[in-house]
């Protein structure tokens, strides 16, 4: 099947307002869906309202790392939508604050807005401190932040692979610990959900040091949902597939190049909805889910799946040519 260009599925994706765009209140500055094929993903209907019931996290304090701006913007909403006090924390505090007033404008409900480096270790305990005197300690966290970029793995310099580490691994260890300690102490109980990539699981080339770091990640999860499960704290990660922010495609797609991949790609013929993913991420941090710990969910439109089946190919073979080869396999004889 041909790759459609890049300019050809934007114009394509202008041309499905649809679908493309939603003009709904709490995502109306998010970017909008790749309606990559639309006899596909009429199937897929994008849901953008919030699932939970109103007010099920009032009460609550949460803190997620990079909630300024994409998924984490998203994930912050759909929270604070829902009645929790949001910390949010990353390194530009401006960038920080504009989301904090947008969002808690929107629902009534402070969210507040602390600078940390998630590298830093004493970054993380000062946004902690911060949160403690004017919410109190987050039962909830998300650790969201990140750092990627495509790069072939021989061209990286190590000061490039350790960056992305201590972004990635590193800053979600620190926030871990430094939180966890805390809830411990406190005999809270609480729930930690972090936010990886599909590769965590199958690793890839070109983004070897976030695919190390998110694994990682996962692994670091699945210990500490074992390890600190008596103290009533639970870990649960999410892979999400391609949702289109500026944060990731500008960095992992920068020509476009990977966005002409995604068709043939993602079963569900379309990328994902950050309020699709916020959703899931609401759920994961409630008590609906309390079950659920050292999970890990891909929400992907079943991308990962259809990449990795080693038969997958096999859908772009014809009716006509299925005959011929169903007729051929009846001809052999034995072994
Ligand atoms: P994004 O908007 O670039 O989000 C990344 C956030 O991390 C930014 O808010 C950034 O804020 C923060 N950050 C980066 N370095 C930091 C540091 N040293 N300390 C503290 N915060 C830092 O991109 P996104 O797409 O929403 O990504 C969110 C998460 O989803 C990431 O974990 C990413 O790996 C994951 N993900 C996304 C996709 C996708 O298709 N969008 C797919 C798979 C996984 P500052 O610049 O202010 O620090």
């Amino acid at each position: 099947m041909a790759l459609l260009t890049y300019q050809r599925i934007a114009a394509l994706r202008n041309l499905l307002p649809s679908i493309g765009r939603h003009n709904i209140l709490q995502f109306s500055t998010t970017p909008c869906v790749w309606n990559l094929d639309p006899n596909r993903s009429r199937f897929y209907p994008i849901k953008t309202d919030i699932m939970l019931p109103a007010n099920c996290f009032a009460g609550k304090v949460a803190m997620v790392t990079g909630g300024g701006t994409g998924l984490g913007k998203g994930m912050t909403y759909t929270l604070s939508a829902l009645g929790a006090k949001v910390m949010i924390c990353s390194r530009n505090l401006e960038v920080l604050k504009k989301t904090a007033e947008e969002i808690s404008s929107q629902t009534k409900n402070e969210v507040l807005a602390v600078s940390a480096d998630v590298r830093n270790p004493e970054a993380i305990k000062s946004a902690v401190d911060e949160c403690v005197a004017k919410f109190g300690l987050p039962t909830i966290v998300i650790n969201n932040a990140a750092g990627n970029f495509i790069c072939p793995t021989e061209m990286m310099s190590p000061n490039a692979f350790k960056t992305v580490i201590d972004i990635v691994l590193n800053g979600t260890a620190f926030t871990t610990l430094e939180v966890g300690k805390r809830l411990i102490e406190a005999k809270t109980g609480g729930v930690f959900l972090q936010i990886t990539a599909l590769f965590a699981e199958t690793g890839s080339g070109f983004v070897t040091h976030s695919a190390s770091a998110k694994a990682g990640v996962e692994a670091l999860s699945k210990s500490l949902g074992a390890e600190w499960g008596r103290y009533g704290i639970r870990f649960n990660c999410i892979e999400p597939g391609g949702i289109e922010t500026k944060g990731a495609f500008s960095r992992l797609s920068p020509d476009g190049m990977e966005m002409k991949r995604f068709k043939d790609r993602i079963p569900a013929g379309r990328t994902g909805h950050i309020a699709e993913l916020s959703n899931l991420a609401a759920y994961l941090v409630s008590d609906y889910s309390s079950w659920m710990n050292g999970s890990i969910i891909k929400l992907d439109g079943g991308e990962q799946i259809n990449i990795s089946g080693s038969f997958n190919s096999l859908q772009e073979v014809s009716n006509q040519q299925w005959k011929d080869i169903i007729a051929k396999i009846r001809q052999v004889k034995g072994s």
